[in-house]
């Protein structure tokens, strides 16, 4: 079943702002001209029509999410019609079951298993191609990355990879266990944002991006 909103269209981008890589989403944000907001406690919702739950360390954003009341809260919006994505620690948040511990939100139909690849040192990059979100391929960033083991009927695979899935959906959530905000490519943001019913730029302005250019953006912010 897919969910619509009631009433205008909201038209802002929320980032999850209590842990995590919070300002490389904001920086591709900027980058395809949408409206953004950081998303730290309940009245932050108001007109979002998407929410990016950032990478970092799940136990802690659980923990958080939990103390600042915002688990009902996603909740709540997401069943109004807010779109939700989910990157690496967001995607084990979203899951309905993590192997071996307790879930948390439970919005996508899906087993994940944390820290899939070994340690922080076990990281890399390498690239593929998301048919559904961009014609060319796409890189991608693990960084002691999940691996989502198996999904449910209403759940549809976006990457496979060996033995597990990299990237999925449902009406209403995206999960990547890799880091697009960590690249120059804006593709998975523009998927979102089509998602969430609004209207990023559409050129590729990947080639003129810098690793420093959401460092400055984060100095803007501060
Ligand atoms: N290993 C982290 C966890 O299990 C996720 C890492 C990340 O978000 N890059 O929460």
């Amino acid at each position: 079943m897919s969910v619509h909103f009631i009433g205008p269209q909201p038209e802002i981008v929320g980032v999850l702002d209590l842990q995590g890589g919070v300002h490389e989403h904001l920086e591709h944000l900027e980058r395809l001209e949408l409206p953004y907001r950081r998303v730290k406690e309940a009245k932050d919702f108001e007109n979002l029509a998407g929410l990016i739950l950032p990478g970092g360390e799940s136990t802690c954003l659980a923990r958080l999410l939990h103390i600042f009341g915002l688990v009902e809260a996603i909740g709540r919006h997401a069943g109004r019609g807010m779109k939700l994505w989910g990157t690496c620690a967001g995607a084990i948040l979203l899951a309905t079951q993590v192997a071996g511990e307790k879930n948390c939100l439970g919005l996508i139909d899906m087993q994940i298993e944390r820290n899939g690849f070994g340690s922080q040192l076990d990281s890399f990059h390498s690239e593929a191609l998301i048919e559904a979100v961009s014609p060319a391929p796409i890189p991608l960033t693990f960084i002691r990355a999940p691996k989502i083991r198996s999904v449910g009927k209403d759940v549809k695979v976006l990457l496979r990879i060996d033995d597990y899935i990299a990237a999925a959906e449902n009406d209403r959530v995206v999960v990547t266990v890799f880091h697009p905000e960590l690249t120059g490519c804006l593709a998975l943001h523009r998927y979102f944002a089509l998602k969430c019913g609004l209207h990023p730029r559409s050129e590729d302005v990947s080639e003129d991006w810098d690793t420093a250019s959401w460092m400055k953006l984060a100095r803007i912010a501060s």
